[in-house]
C-alpha cells in the first residue's frame, strides 16, 4: 500500500517509529516487541536505518519485512544517503523492492565520524530524486518544526523542504518537539511557501529521566517551562516520572489532533507499554 493514500482516507494518520537492535543478540527480543506493538492499530510503522551510527543497517529491511509479512502492518523503512554510493543505494532499493516494500523515508543521515560522507549524495533531495527516478516507491521525507540544526535560517530550512517535495516526497515526518506552538508556526510558514503536503507531528513520551538529556542532544528540541517543571517534580520517583511523561505526551497529541495535524508519528522507543498507554489516552480522537 502507498502510505500517501492514508492521508486521503483519514483525518489523522497514527504512525509509530521503531528501531532495529544494536546487537545481533537482541534480534529475538525486538521481534517480541514488534509482536506486542503490532496489537495496536497503527496505520503504519517506520523503521530507522543505522540511526546513531549503530551499524545495524541490515536489520531495517528485515524488520520491515517482518512487519509486513508476519504482523500485517505497512512498513516505512528509512534510508540514508550521506555515506552511501549510488551503487549501494541502488542495491538497497533492489532489496526492498524484492521484499515487496512500497514506501521509503528518504534521509540524508547524520554526520558520523565512523562513516564519513561519500561523493554521491549531499542532501536528502538528491536521494529523493534517485528514488523518484526508480519509480517503484512512495517517498516520505523529514522536517524539523524547530529548524534543522545546520540550517542558517528558518527560510533556508523551508527552501530545503520545498526541494524535497519538488524531488518527489509525498509527505513530511517531523522531528520530535515538546512545544506544539512551534509545530503550528512551522506549519503556517510551510503553507505560506506553498508546501501543502501532509506533515506528521513527531511526539516522544519522555518516561525516564536519563532519556531526556539524550533526546534533547539528538533532536535539538526546546523544552517548554511547564514540561521541565513537571519532570523536575518527579525526580527520584520513577513511576511518577513515567506517568507524568505519558500524561504530557498524551495532552500534546490530543491538542495536535484537535488542532488539525495530518498525522502523529509516535517515538515510543520500542516500548509497547508506552505506546499502549498513549493509544488508550487518545483512541477516542482517532
Ligand atoms: P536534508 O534534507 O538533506 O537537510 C540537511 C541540511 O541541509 C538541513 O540543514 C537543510 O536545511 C540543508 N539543505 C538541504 N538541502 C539543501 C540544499 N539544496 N542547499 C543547501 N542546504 C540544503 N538519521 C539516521 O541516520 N537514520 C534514520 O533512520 C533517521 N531517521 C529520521 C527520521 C526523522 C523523522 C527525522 C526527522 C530524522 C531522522 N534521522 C535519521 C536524522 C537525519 O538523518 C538528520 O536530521 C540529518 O542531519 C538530516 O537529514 P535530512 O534528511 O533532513 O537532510
Amino acid at each position: 500500500m502507498d502510505i500517501g493514500a492514508l492521508f486521503k482516507k483519514k483525518p489523522c494518520v497514527f504512525a509509530l517509529e521503531v528501531f532495529p537492535p544494536k546487537r545481533d543478540s537482541r534480534v529475538e527480543s525486538v521481534y517480541n516487541t514488534l509482536d506486542k506493538l503490532g496489537e495496536l492499530p497503527f496505520d503504519y510503522v517506520s523503521v530507522t536505518y543505522s540511526a546513531g551510527g549503530s551499524g545495524n543497517r541490515a536489520y531495517t529491511g528485515e524488520i520491515a519485512r517482518y512487519l509486513k509479512d508476519k504482523i500485517g502492518i505497512e512498513p516505512l523503512p528509512h534510508l540514508t544517503c550521506l555515506s552511501s554510493s549510488r551503487q549501494e543505494v541502488a542495491e538497497e532499493l533492489e532489496g526492498l523492492a524484492a521484499s515487496g516494500i512500497k514506501n521509503i523515508l528518504a534521509l540524508r543521515g547524520d554526520r558520523n565520524p565512523s562513516a564519513p560522507p561519500r561523493e554521491d549524495y549531499r542532501y536528502a533531495s538528491d536521494l529523493i530524486a534517485d528514488i523518484t527516478a526508480d519509480g517503484r516507491f512512495y517517498i516520505a521525507a523529514a522536517c524539523y518544526a524547530e529548524g534543522h540544526p545546520e540550517s542558517p535560517s528558518p527560510e533556508a530550512d523551508i527552501e530545503a523542504l520545498a526541494r524535497k517535495i519538488e524531488a518527489g516526497a509525498g509527505h513530511l515526518v517531523s522531528q520530535l518537539f515538546f512545544d506544539n506552538g512551534r509545530y503550528y508556526r512551522f506549519l503556517s510558514r510551510l503553507r505560506k511557501r506553498g508546501i501543502t503536503c501532509p506533515v506528521e507531528a513527531g511526539v516522544m513520551p519522555v518516561v525516564r529521566p536519563e532519556q531526556l538529556s539524550r533526546t534533547l542532544a539528538l533532536s535539538s528540541a526546546s523544552l517548554p517551562a511547564d514540561f521541565s517543571k513537571l519532570l523536575a517534580r518527579y525526580e527520584g520517583d520513577p513511576q511518577g516520572f513515567f506517568d507524568a511523561g505519558i500524561d504530557y505526551a498524551s495532552r500534546q497529541i490530543r491538542d495536535l489532533i484537535e488542532g488539525g495535524a495530518d498525522g502523529i508519528h509516535l517515538y515510543a522507543m520500542n516500548r509497547p507499554s508506552v505506546a499502549r498507554r498513549i493509544y488508550e489516552n487518545i483512541a477516542d480522537l482517532l
